[in-house]
This record gives structure tokens, C-alpha cells and sequence, in this order.
């Protein structure tokens, strides 16, 4: 299938790994030119030397700095000639107890996972709308959906997010001008961030990282963690030509963990 895509410009934060990259890689398959942040230059030159050898007519630009910050997000976007396509993502927050969270670490997490894909979206919503094209995806989580008590700060930075952009994507101003905003919500997914949960609760616990694995896959009813490019193909979907009538929904992509019917 033709995504109908190609030629566009896309912004994906925090991309040199995981979700991100795997988002970066489906649009670029699809032929769009990227722009491409993270924090650490190596992993993102690195990456964009991946995206460039897989897409050959692509242009791939990349900005080091932190997605979270004015500074890291006025340079992502005076990077990107113009946005049509914006996926918001950032890394999440820590677990932990609620009683030891201050106000600073609430402002912390707010701030990465609620505040700064609001601040993107005002940055390029409105000259989407005037194009008569655009697509915004933002990587939340499971979570959302079915609360994990350890990650509260991430439950309630995201739900603030998916809050308001299930008001802000029904405005006709943008759904009526071809400018759609969706949340994708991934489960267990096979990245670096799974990993390092996995070693940080085997250093408590004394259980192997393998065992901890094993067991945490039993409880997904496809009995395997997923992979950044099936989440990435979701995405390149979603900020398609076709997904112009899809906007403010909670996309989950879990492997059938979530138990509700709806
Ligand atoms: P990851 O650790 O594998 O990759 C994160 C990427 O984001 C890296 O490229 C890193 O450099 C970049 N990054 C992190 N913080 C940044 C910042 N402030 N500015 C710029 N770049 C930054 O993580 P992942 O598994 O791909 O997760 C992506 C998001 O999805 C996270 O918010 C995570 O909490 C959420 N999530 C992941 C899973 C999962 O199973 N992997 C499940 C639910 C939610």
C-alpha cells in the first residue's frame, strides 16, 4: 500500500532508538524526508546513516539536544523547512513511590510527557491546517489505558496529554482541514527502555533478566514483546494519505495485553 506520503517532512523526536527510530524508519520507507532528534550524537549520527542507506532519496537531518527544553525544540523545528507530519515523543519517566515525588519531579514529567508535545503541536498545528495536510502521532503508553501503580508520574502526564488532545484534535478548524491528532500506546516493546526495567528489577530481586523476560511475555496473550518497526509501520499508517478520517483516538499496540473489550 501506498502511503501517499512520500516528499513530505517529518519531525520525530527522541528517534535515534527504540519507538522513535522505529517510527523514523517506517516514514522514511514511505519516502518522507525527516528530521530526527535525541540527546546523544553518536546513537543519532548513527541512525540517520541507517535511515539514509535505506532510503537513498530522503533528506535526513539531525538536531542533538533535549526534546524537553525551549532550546531543544526551537532548534527540532528550525531544522524542519515545514512540518507535515509531527510524532511527539520523549523518554518516560522514572517508577517509584508517589510519597517521595516533590513538586520538581511532577514539573519534570509533566514537562517531557505532557507539556512539550503541547508545545510542538501549537508550533505547528495551525500552518498544518493552512497547508490543508497534517498528521500528529504521540507515543504515550499502555498505561494510559490500564494504570501500572509504579509509574505514576507517567499515568498522569500522559492522561493529562491524551485529555487535551482529545479536545484540541476535534476543533474543526484542524479536523475539517485534513490535520489529524492520534495517540499510539505501545505495551511491551523490545527496546533498550524493557531492558533496562528488566535489569533494574533483577538487581532488586535477584531473578534473572532472562526469567524476569520469560515471565513478563507469559502475560501477553501473543507471548512476545513487540518490535519497534511493527510500531513503526502503525505510525507511518496513521500519518498516511488514507488515516485523514482517524483523529482523537488511543491507538493500542500490545499484543492483546490490555484485557478490556473496549
Ligand atoms: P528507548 O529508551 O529505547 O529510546 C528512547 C529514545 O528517546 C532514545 O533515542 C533517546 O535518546 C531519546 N530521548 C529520550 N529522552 C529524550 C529527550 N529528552 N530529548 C531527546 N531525545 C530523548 O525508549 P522506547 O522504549 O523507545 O520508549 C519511547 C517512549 O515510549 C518512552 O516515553 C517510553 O516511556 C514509552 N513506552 C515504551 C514502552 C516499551 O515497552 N518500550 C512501553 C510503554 C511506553
Amino acid at each position: 500500500m501506498d502511503m501517499g506520503i512520500a516528499g513530505r517532512w517529518a519531525l520525530v523526536c527522541a528517534a535515534s532508538k527504540g519507538l522513535g527510530k522505529g517510527c523514523a524508519a517506517a516514514l522514511a520507507r514511505e519516502g518522507v524526508h525527516l528530521v530526527i532528534t535525541a540527546r546523544g550524537a553518536e546513537a543519532l549520527q548513527a541512525t540517520a546513516a541507517e535511515l539514509r542507506t535505506m532510503a537513498p532519496g530522503i533528506e535526513v537531518r539531525t538536531v542533538v539536544g533535549d526534546i524537553t527544553t525551549p532550546e531543544g525544540r526551537a532548534e527540532a523545528l528550525a531544522a524542519c523547512p515545514q512540518v507535515d507530519i509531527l510524532v511527539n515523543n520523549a523518554g518516560g519517566p522514572p517508577p517509584g513511590d508517589f510519597r517521595q515525588w516533590d513538586r520538581d519531579t511532577w514539573i519534570k514529567a509533566l514537562d517531557a510527557n505532557m507539556l512539550t508535545p503541547i508545545e510542538l503541536i501549537k508550533a505547528t498545528v495551525d500552518a498544518m491546517a493552512a497547508r490543508g495536510f497534517g498528521r500528529i502521532v504521540n507515543i504515550t503508553s499502555g498505561a494510559v489505558k490500564a494504570p501500572i501503580d509504579i509509574l505514576g508520574l507517567s499515568n498522569g502526564a500522559r492522561t493529562g496529554l491524551t485529555g487535551f488532545v482529545a479536545g484540541l484534535s476535534r476543533q474543526p478548524q484542524l479536523a475539517g482541514r485534513n490535520v489529524t491528532i492520534n495517540n499510539l500506546l505501545p505495551g511491551a516493546f523490545d527496546t533498550d527502555r524493557l531492558q533496562t526495567t528488566f535489569k533494574g528489577a533483577s538487581a532488586k530481586t535477584g531473578v534473572p533478566v532472562d526469567e524476569l523476560a520469560t515471565k513478563r511475555r507469559q502475560t501477553i496473550p501473543a507471548q512476545r514483546f513487540g518490535q519497534s518497526d511493527e510500531f513503526g509501520a502503525l505510525c507511518a499508517f496513521v500519518c498516511s494519505q488514507h488515516a485523514g478520517y482517524l483523529t482523537g483516538q488511543n491507538l493500542l499496540i500490545d499484543g492483546g495485553a490490555y484485557g478490556g473489550t473496549f
